[in-house]
């Protein structure tokens, strides 16, 4: 009875952890870079200055950093070893900003010293993107059509996917771990600004964590999908 199954969404509960703490994650993100900029470092110095000092002290002048569009789109393309920065944390000189300069700082670093969970992950890109987009809807469609084949294929696809997602977590905590000292250890913020800038990327790397729970999740839903389809063709 093909037909019947699209209207019948078996397991989808397992995946509600996932969604609880992803909208958690997302609140929380969002009002800890709030509180943040609001408040401004001693130093003085912009995102920018931060960057800029950063890499020259590391000896990466070769990385160039640029202003980008956009609030949260700051990020580090190896492609062309640039360090983008949105608007509030180029020119801004909060803590959030100081935080998310040094962070995305720490990724660079990263790709300098071959650190290998990033080329790991960046290995993973292209079949990760196969995985999510097509993975996830094959698996769906093997499930719905009683396909055991597309639906192992599905979930071999999207396991890329969750690959992708648990590679992430050492490259993001690790870049935070790397902004932090350099923070402070470079003397760029006060004793007591560090937890100001710590907050920010702890609450960033929630919303990590939160992806990867969803994308775990899911996997475990498809798995137990496909015990369910082999049961029903015994
Ligand atoms: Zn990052």
């Amino acid at each position: 009875m093909p037909f019947f199954y699209p209207y019948y969404n078996p397991y989808a509960i397992v995946v509600l952890p996932a969604i609880i703490l992803a909208l958690y994650a997302q609140i929380k993100v969002q009002s800890t870079f709030q509180r943040y900029l609001q408040v401004r470092a001693q130093s003085g110095l912009t995102g920018a200055d931060v960057a800029r000092t950063l890499l020259r002290n590391q000896g990466l002048e070769g990385v160039r950093v640029e202003a980008i569009p956009g609030k949260l789109t700051d990020h580090y393309d190896p492609r062309d070893r640039t360090l983008r920065l949105s608007q509030q944390v180029f020119y801004g000189n909060s803590l959030a900003a100081l935080g998310v300069a040094a962070h995305e700082t720490g990724h660079a670093l990263q790709h300098a010293n071959d650190y290998v969970p990033l080329s790991v992950r960046s290995s993973l890109v292209p079949a990760a993107n196969i995985g999510s987009q097509l993975g996830f809807p094959l698996a769906l469609f093997g499930f719905f059509f009683q396909s055991g084949f597309m639906l192992q294929l599905g979930i071999i696809l999207f396991s890329l996917a969750v690959l992708f997602q648990l590679v992430t977590l050492p490259v993001e905590f690790n870049a935070s771990s790397r902004a932090l000292g350099l923070l402070e250890g470079e003397g760029i913020l006060a004793h007591d600004e560090i937890g100001g800038a710590r907050a920010v990327l702890s609450a960033a790397a929630l919303t990590y964590v939160a992806a990867t729970l969803s994308a775990v999740l899911q996997l475990v839903r498809l798995l137990l999908m496909s015990g369910m389809l082999n049961r029903r063709n015994d």
